[in-house]
């Protein structure tokens, strides 16, 4: 049975009409996450791309999220407020089918990691360089449930097995589900 524990929830709204295409986004997080910081910016490393298009006015941020091991099978399209969006516009995913979201030199998938508290308290990079307010920072804390993991059980029975040996682990747990039954 889980444990209740007590977890921030770290949001970033987006207002895309309010994005002008800027960039700065870009550059702040991958100056942020450069190796020494702030050596370098090179976008193709910012964990927040900019899908752009100026002929239909399209500037739309997005976090990279988990990576994908294969590419989808199809893709949609989406017309919202008469602007034509490719599915994969929107995808947070480093995936096979394209380089967005990927460590250029390495080919390591990016992932966002709201900028790890560093330092602690202030707002994410992106955040603070988007002079457009494009982007708004929230925090909540949420109750939630602490799952077991399968791989935590996994660990745990494999340090007893090595510790008591595996024969006596299974007449232990055939004993106490017996008892369970009755
Ligand atoms: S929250 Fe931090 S890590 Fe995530 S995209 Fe913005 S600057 Fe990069
Ligand atoms: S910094 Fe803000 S306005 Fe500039 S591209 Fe990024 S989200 Fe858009």
């Amino acid at each position: 049975m889980g444990e209740k524990k007590k977890k921030i929830v770290k949001t970033i709204k987006i207002d895309v009409d309010k994005c002008n295409g800027c960039r700065a986004c870009e550059v702040a997080c991958s100056a942020f996450h450069a190796s020494p910081q702030y050596s370098s910016n090179n976008p193709a490393r910012s964990r927040i791309r900019l899908v752009r298009d100026p002929l239909t006015d399209i500037y739309l941020p997005v976090y990279a999220g988990e990576h994908a091991k294969a590419e989808c099978m199809g893709r949609g399209k989406y017309v919202i407020d008469g602007k034509e969006y490719s599915e994969c516009d929107f995808c947070r995913s480093a995936c096979p089918s394209r380089d967005i979201f990927k460590e250029p030199d390495s080919g390591l998938p990016l992932k966002c990691d709201m900028c790890e508290d560093n330092p602690p308290g202030e707002k994410p990079l992106c955040v603070q360089w988007c002079l457009a307010e494009a982007l708004t920072y929230e925090e909540r804390e949420e109750e939630v449930e602490e799952e077991v993991r399968a791989e935590d059980i996994e660990v745990g029975l494999e340090s007893m097995i090595d510790k008591y040996g595996l024969q006596k682990i299974m007449d232990t747990v055939s004993r106490m589900s017996a008892s369970k039954k009755g």
